[in-house]
């Protein structure tokens, strides 16, 4: 995901709702910034947030989304059921 976006006269910038939404980001939530020293500007969540039920402890990043244990289980149950259900038609 890529977006255009331009500075504000403060040095500040917005992040797209669709990214907020698909990161679990809430209005207020601390962030890290920083450089990787090739001209790139990072930005990532200072607590990380499940992107499912928005809780802030035991969340692991997974495939570069971050997910509580959890919401990890029931999406594997769910996969599970699915796959399991895929025989029955
Ligand atoms: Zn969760």
């Amino acid at each position: 995901m890529e977006q255009y976006k331009k500075l504000s006269s403060h040095g500040s910038i917005n992040i797209p709702v669709a990214m907020r939404r698909d990161l679990g980001l809430e209005p207020k939530d601390p962030m890290i910034v920083s450089t990787n020293g090739e001209g790139d500007i990072i930005l990532k969540p200072y607590v990380p947030r499940c992107m499912y039920c928005g809780r802030q402890d035991q969340v692991h990043k997974v495939f570069g989304r971050y997910v509580c244990a959890g919401c990890a289980k029931k999406v594997c149950e769910a996969l599970e059921k699915m796959n399991g259900g895929e025989a029955n038609g």
